[in-house]
Order: structure tokens, then C-alpha cells, then sequence
């Protein structure tokens, strides 16, 4: 079923909320309206009311069309503040021109629509609608002077006239300040945001090699754990060491060490699926965590990354520079600790390195 505010869409959903704030203003009018007409204040007869009011919501509904087919991200601006606050002013002004004697209460509901747009414009759109609105007001005056003389004393209008133009000057200013407080907590939130995740970043990889780091791998591990104890499913990891790592850093330099072991993780972490998971167990040992996996599978996938890696090459090195791994796989038995299905892949590790390295090794529980 389709909601009446979008769930997928947050910048949608917004400008829909801030609609319906709208129509709330509208039926906020209409109502007063009808209780000025009720009260024999307005000119306009009932019909026309009645043909007024199927105009305003008429246009409510076009503009939620508009809105909840997605047509207004077509304009400009897609949340449409200007458009329908011009024609909330229009509006407004048709009100104010039919209630004779209570002018000026009506322009004081007048407010509500400035207070609608106040966080969308700038100090030049509050200007331009400040003059709109003034120019309005101003018509509604000459057309009342023409139209119906002895329904207006001119005095009392030019003073209205002047008051109205120096709130809506007033809100302007306000409003802007507002905006720009605004403006001022949202790139405060934006920074704040982009420290919090660095610091997520900082908290859960490695430095270097971008790899989860040892307290992460922990979580992911008691994470798989916890779910293959809960549904019985498996999960396998590989623990891969450097082979004779030590030479490349006595030959190259330990800088240059720092980017094979980069170059090498970026590689990996690219070879394995996106519900897997890479983690720097410490030094150069690494150790794949694969989700759903059997042994397998686990073995499958730790032979195609020994092929990558012994093929890859590494920028900035002799051409015939190659680096190997040794890997040593195991499944977890349900319900061991993460300690002994580590120290288990850690023998299986030691068997490939004994059988003379670049070597995938599985150990199990008997
Ligand atoms: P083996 O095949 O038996 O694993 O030989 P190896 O030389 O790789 O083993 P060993 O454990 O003797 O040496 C590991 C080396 O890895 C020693 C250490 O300086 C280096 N190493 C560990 N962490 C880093 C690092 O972050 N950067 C660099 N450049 N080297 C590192
Ligand atoms: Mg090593
Ligand atoms: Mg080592």
C-alpha cells in the first residue's frame, strides 16, 4: 500500500511534511474565514466562499500530486516554498479584500505563511516576498478605494499598510538570522558527523592497511559465533602469514614492507566476498573471516587468493618481485571459543609453512 508520505525518500518526506504544515495553514484560514462569514463580516456570498474555498483545495491537492509523483523535483527548488507561499499571500489577500471591518485581524494570520517559509529563504527572497506581499496589500487597498469607497477610511489602511510592511521587514530580518543559526548547527553537525566516523574508523581498522583491526575481528568472530550457535549454520576463516617477510624488509626497507603489505590487503579485500571480512591478527598475519562457509568453500577461496598473490604485482618493485602466503584454514565447531578455532587455523598455518610455504593447509576437529 502506498503511505501518504514517502518512506524511501528522507528529502521527499520532508518537503511532503512541510506541505501538510501548509494545508494545516490553509484549513487554519478557512475556518476563520467561514467564522468571519458566519459572523456576517464578509462580503463575498456563500457560494463564492464555497467556490474560494474548492479553489484552495484544489490546489492543495495538485501540489501533493505534485509532490508524491515526484513532478516537483522538475523545479528549481524542489520543495516549491516560493510558489506556495505566493499563493498563500494571493490567498490571504482575497480574504482580507472581502472582510471588511476586521482587516487588520486578518492580516495578523497573514504571519502564518511568513513563518512557513522561514527556513527555506534568503534574505533576498524574504525581501522580494516582503515587497509582493506589501504591493498585494497595496492593490487590495486601490481596488477597495475604487470599488467600495465608504467601506474603507484611507487613514487607517495607510497606517495598516505601513505596520504590515514593517512586521513582514521585521520577520525578514529575523528570519534570516534563524537561517542562518541554522545553516551555522547544520555544517557544526556535518563536522561533528565526519569526526564520528572517523573515529569509528579510527576505532575498528587497521592504520595501515585499512584491514578490520584485532578488537574488530573479535566482534566479527563473536558475531559469526553467535549466529551459527543460533542456527546452526557454519562459518570458516583463513589465517595467512608473509612468507619470508623479513627479507623484503631487510632488502627494500621497512617503508617499502609497509606498501606490500598495502598493496597486498587492497588486493585481498577486493578477492573476497562483501559479507566477508579481512582483519590484521598482528604483524604481517591476516586472517579472512568467511561467513556461511564450509571448509570447502573456505579452501576453494583461500587457493583462488594464493594465485592472485603469487601473480600480483606490486608498483614501485623490480618486475620479478613476487610475494606468497600461507594459509591455514578451519571451520568453527559449534560450541568451541573463538580462542581455539584461532589457535587451530594457527596450526594449520604452521603445517603450510613446514611443507615449504605458499601452501592452503585445513585442519579440523576430530
Ligand atoms: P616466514 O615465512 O617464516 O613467515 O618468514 P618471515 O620473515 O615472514 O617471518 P618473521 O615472523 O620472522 O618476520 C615477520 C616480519 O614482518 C618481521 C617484521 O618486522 C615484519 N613486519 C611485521 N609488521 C610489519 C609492518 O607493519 N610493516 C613492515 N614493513 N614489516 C612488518
Ligand atoms: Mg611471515
Ligand atoms: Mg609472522
Amino acid at each position: 500500500m502506498t503511505s501518504i508520505i514517502p518512506k524511501n525518500d528522507r528529502q521527499q518526506a520532508l518537503r511532503l511534511r512541510r506541505f501538510f504544515i501548509g494545508a494545516a495553514s490553509y484549513a487554519m484560514w478557512l475556518i476563520l474565514i467561514m467564522y468571519c462569514h458566519y459572523l456576517g463580516f464578509s462580503r463575498l456570498s456563500y457560494g463564492w466562499t464555497l467556490v474560494a474555498f474548492g479553489f484552495v483545495i484544489g490546489i492543495n491537492i495538485l501540489l501533493y500530486i505534485l509532490f508524491r509523483t515526484g513532478l516537483n523535483k522538475k523545479f528549481t527548488d524542489p520543495s516549491l516554498t516560493f510558489p506556495q507561499m505566493a499563493i498563500a499571500a494571493l490567498a490571504a489577500m482575497v480574504a482580507v479584500y472581502f472582510t471588511d471591518n476586521i482587516r487588520g485581524v486578518m492580516l495578523i494570520a497573514y504571519i502564518v505563511t511568513m513563518l512557513f517559509g522561514i527556513f527555506r529563504f534568503n534574505l533576498v527572497q524574504y525581501i522580494l516576498f516582503t515587497i509582493f506581499s506589501v504591493m498585494c496589500y497595496g492593490t487590495v487597498i486601490l481596488l477597495l478605494l475604487n470599488n467600495h469607497p465608504n467601506t474603507i477610511t484611507l487613514r487607517v489602511e495607510i497606517l495598516q499598510l505601513v505596520v504590515f510592511a514593517t512586521i513582514l521587514t521585521w520577520f525578514s530580518m529575523v528570519g534570516n538570522y534563524i537561517r542562518q543559526i541554522r545553516k551555522k548547527l547544520s555544517a557544526t553537525n556535518y563536522r561533528l558527523n565526519n569526526a564520528l566516523n572517523t573515529i569509528q574508523e579510527l576505532a575498528s581498522h587497521d592504520d595501515l592497511t585499512r584491514a578490520y583491526n584485532r578488537r574488530q575481528m573479535y566482534e566479527e568472530l563473536n558475531r559469526e559465533k553467535a549466529k551459527a550457535d543460533r542456527t546452526g549454520g557454519c562459518f570458516s576463516i583463513a589465517l595467512f602469514d608473509l612468507d619470508h617477510f623479513k627479507k623484503i624488509n631487510d632488502t627494500y626497507g621497512h617503508l617499502k614492507g609497509d606498501d606490500v603489505l598495502k598493496h597486498l590487503i587492497h588486493t585481498i579485500s577486493h578477492e573476497i566476498r562483501e559479507i566477508d571480512s579481512i582483519s590484521r591478527y598482528g604483524g604481517e598475519e591476516f586472517i579472512i573471516i568467511m561467513s556461511g562457509t564450509d571448509a570447502k568453500g573456505a579452501e576453494e577461496c583461500a587457493g583462488r587468493i594464493k594465485n592472485t598473490i603469487e601473480n600480483l604485482k606490486f608498483p614501485g618493485f623490480p618486475e620479478s618481485f613476487c610475494i606468497t602466503i600461507s594459509t591455514g584454514i578451519t571451520t568453527y565447531c559449534p560450541v568451541e571459543s573463538i580462542d581455539e578455532l584461532i589457535a587451530r587455523s594457527d596450526v594449520a598455518m604452521y603445517k603450510a609453512k613446514s611443507m615449504g610455504r605458499n601452501q592452503v593447509v585445513t585442519e579440523m576437529t576430530v
